[in-house]
């Protein structure tokens, strides 16, 4: 008993996304990067915007002592402030039509984090209690599990619609007890690609809804919003226009390529019936957690940067290369509208099997098994162009070795 056996296991079990990475650069080291296609990570491929750098030369001028000392625990005022126009002038008009003219952020409604990770953390030890149930749609990213058993509740894995790959209402609403405190939605999603309809999210806020109703206390809806810039031309809408009772969950680590600086936010929507409790309960679950004060001189550069728009158009050639070439050798996959991954069918119903035979072929894509379900392949393409292309050979084979 000489150390927490919870986080032992934790700690102890790799995810298999970074032991395949790992492996991928082993074995880039040894035979070449050229000859391996590594799809497993989602660390963005293009560099950040200029104006991230332009925005850093210019913080970098400010006296030390005020650049990198300690901001409030919810992050700077000022940045809350310019994040919170910046949200109204996005999604009021969105929202008038249910909430009228009010603000739909304010700079209170806003905590500042090191990226979507902490943010869900912090959302979740908020709105639960432990024994709680946290419903997830499968399949979903992994962490979840981690974050909702470490705030001492039960994951409630739900699966998706088996055809869209949206939220299926059906098997929502029967998996929903008096114990659901909270449902988390990734829209657009990773590992699928999809990004969830104004129709779908309806049917989710309807079931939601009812169930809150009859049980007698809000299921929050917990939009875990990494990837909402990442859009190709599907409309992402605003989840708090469509259920009241939502907490959102936001990250600059894909929107503007930063991953590695943690910067991301917190809103709990005015519009949320539980705000005045809840806003209170994301700062002490920071403050118990350790995530006060979010990365000082980042909080700076998104206030920066607040409306400079995503370098999509990198995304949109691989993802068009990826799904024209594997369209053309009859692999089957869901066609992706955001994030930047493709829900590939594995030509054998064990995904680590197929795995296995890709490995041999130098491909590293995902076996769906890490995200909670079997038969499919996760395919990153937020790598370079050069690596789709040149993956074509590779894929041509394997789909040979199945015919
Ligand atoms: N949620 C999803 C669905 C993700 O894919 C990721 C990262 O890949 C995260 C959350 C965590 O993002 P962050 O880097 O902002 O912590």
């Amino acid at each position: 008993m000489s150390v927490n056996e919870q986080m032992y296991a934790y700690g102890a079990s790799k995810s298999s996304i970074r032991e395949i990475a790992a492996y991928g650069n082993a074995r880039k080291a040894e035979i070449g990067a050229d000859k391996v296609f590594d799809f497993s990570l989602g660390n963005p491929s293009i560099p950040a915007p200029d104006a991230v750098r332009k925005s850093i030369e210019r913080l970098a001028t400010m006296p030390a002592t005020k650049l990198h000392s300690y901001t409030p625990a919810n992050g700077l005022p000022e940045v809350r402030r310019t994040l919170a126009d910046s949200l109204c002038r996005r999604y009021a008009k969105e929202c008038e039509p249910v909430y009228g003219t009010d603000p739909i952020a304010r700079p209170d409604d806003l905590y500042l984090t090191a990226g979507a990770a902490a943010s869900i953390v912090i959302s979740l030890h908020a709105l639960t209690n432990p024994g709680d149930e946290v419903i997830v749609i499968t399949p979903y990213f992994p962490e979840y599990r981690v974050w909702i058993e470490t705030a001492g509740c039960v994951c409630v894995e739900v699966p998706a619609d088996p055809a869209t790959f949206e939220v299926d209402h059906a098997a929502l609403e029967s998996a929903i007890t008096p114990r659901t405190a909270a449902v988390i939605i990734n829209t657009p999603n990773n590992p699928v690609g999809v990004v969830y309809s104004r129709l779908n999210l309806a049917g989710t806020a309807a079931v939601l809804e009812k169930r809150s109703h009859e049980f007698g206390h809000p299921i929050y809806l917990l939009s875990d919003e990494p990837y909402r810039e990442l859009a190709y031309g599907a409309e992402v809408p605003w989840v708090p226009a469509v259920y009241p009772a939502t907490v959102v969950c936001y990250s600059y680590s894909k929107s503007l390529s930063l991953p590695g600086e943690r910067i991301g936010w917190v809103l709990v929507p005015p519009t949320n019936p539980e705000h005045d409790r809840i806003v209170p309960a994301i700062a002490g679950a920071g403050r118990a957690l350790g995530f006060v004060c979010a990365p000082a001189l980042f909080q700076r550069v998104i206030a920066d940067c607040v409306d400079v728009p995503s370098d999509l158009a990198a995304y949109e050639r691989n993802r068009e290369a990826l799904t024209d070439g594997l369209s053309e050798l009859g692999y089957e996959f869901i066609q992706p509208q955001g994030a930047f991954y493709l829900w590939v069918k594995a030509l054998e119903p064990d995904a680590n099997a197929f795995f296995e035979r890709c490995r041999a072929l130098e491909l590293l894509p995902v076996p769906s098994d890490s995200f909670g379900c079997t038969g499919w392949v996760r395919v990153g393409y937020c790598v370079s162009h050069e690596t789709i292309v040149g993956s074509m050979g590779a894929w041509k084979r394997l789909a040979e070795q199945y015919r």
